[in-house]
């Protein structure tokens, strides 16, 4: 049988089980359990002192911060067009409509000088998104945002581990939305947190988390009964789910590392496409510090991706597309409208691939990638 090189294998930290029997014993299986609360205690220290709460996923975490920022019919919420369906979709649940802005060519995020633009009364929120890992222009966004009386979101799904200018990524908008869904550098299967700095919106959340109750105070002794008091959900995992999530964030330090060492070799390898401008690497501005999350390489023409990914594929290499962008699918159409012109995110999008990269990833397995990567880039048209 030929051997097969995926794009993804989910890492186990290895302790997982032994936590997820322990969570059992306790008997404390549903959400806010010894393990969720461990995890929020974990997730408040990294990301330095605001809230944080456990979700069933990213989306969820989204939603509740689409809540939480009071969305109403008609307002608007600036965005990038290439990202996940989700971080447009928890605003269009709102009856908000996404307003796409285009993202810069060199890290693939919001381009942060087309933002003010595309601002008009009735804009609510900017939700920015880390795309692998790499931060957007949060001090600029900030100022943007407080200039003009607007929430920061932030969609750090792909974030975990990342810092701008020392700050982890998640901590510096109003509200951030981590995911741990098994595509993610630290996951639990599904999985996500809501982060929220914002000291004013942090009452809200618990009561949103805990389906519109004010449990979390009566659990603290504030109230001598709980009651339904605001609109809510259900967005607590279980903690079977926390307990897996405790161990995969204590080895994410590990995790980070290997992933980054697997990312720096490709950099390395493909180093020579880049200066000949037939592939180009990603692009980490120095005051950013990423994570390893995906290693991508820019060819020329959509055509060119194509047939790249054809050899790739021939020689049981998984690399793969990303997005397709937002404002021209189905659905962007009809709930969104664009803030600027399109040019880089359907030209980047066109021309992405990412390569595998897990921490099983050994080096020789690496190396195979690499080398059939280089053979399907040859003679490929230099880019522009
Ligand atoms: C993965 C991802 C999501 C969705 O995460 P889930 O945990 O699967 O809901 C949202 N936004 C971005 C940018 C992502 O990469």
């Amino acid at each position: 049988m030929t051997k097969a090189y995926p794009f993804n294998r989910p890492t186990l930290a290895g302790s997982e089980v032994e936590a997820i029997l322990d969570a059992i014993e306790r008997r404390h299986i549903s959400g806010n359990g010894s393990y969720t609360k461990q995890c929020h205690n974990w997730l408040q220290n990294y990301i330095r002192g605001s809230k944080a709460l456990l979700t069933h996923s990213c989306t969820a975490a989204l939603e509740m911060s689409g809540i939480l920022a009071g969305l109403e019919p008609g307002d608007e919420v600036i965005m990038p067009s290439f990202t996940f369906t989700s971080t447009a979709n928890a605003f269009v649940l709102r009856r908000a409509t996404p307003v796409f802005v285009d993202v810069r060519e060199d890290t693939l995020n919001i381009d942060e000088t087309l933002i003010e633009a595309a601002i008009t009364p009735k804009t609510k929120a900017i939700c920015v998104v880390h795309y692998a890992g790499v931060a957007a222009e949060m001090d600029a966004i900030m100022s943007i945002a407080a200039r003009h009386g607007l929430f920061v979101i932030e969609d750090a799904a792909q974030a975990m581990f990342a810092t701008y200018k020392g700050r982890p990524l998640g901590s510096i908008g109003h509200m951030s939305a981590f995911s741990f869904h098994e595509t993610k550098n630290i996951m639990s299967g599904e999985g996500g947190a809501l982060i929220v700095n914002d000291p004013s919106l942090r009452e809200r959340s618990e009561i949103i988390w805990e389906k519109g109750t004010d449990r979390a105070k009566f659990e603290r002794g504030e109230v001598a009964k709980y009651s339904w008091v605001d609109v809510g959900s259900s967005f607590l995992p279980s903690d079977i789910i926390a307990a897996f999530l405790l161990k995969q964030l204590e080895s994410g330090a590990e995790i980070t590392r290997s992933r980054l060492e697997i990312w720096n070799r490709y950099q390395t390898a493909f180093q020579h496409k880049h200066n000949a401008g037939v592939a180009r690497c990603p692009t980490i501005p120095s005051h950013c510090a990423h994570n390893g999350h995906i290693f991508f390489l820019l060819v020329s023409e959509a055509c060119e991706r194509d047939r790249v990914l054809a050899r790739a594929r021939a020689e049981n290499v998984s690399s793969i597309i990303h997005y397709v962008p937002l404002h021209s699918a189905p659905a962007g159409l009809r709930f969104g409208r664009l803030g600027s012109t399109m040019a880089v995110t359907d030209s980047i999008a066109s021309r992405l691939i990412r390569l595998p990269l897990h921490v099983q990833l050994d080096e020789g397995d690496q190396s195979y990638i690499i080398d059939v990567m280089t053979r399907a880039l040859e003679n490929a048209p230099a880019t522009v």
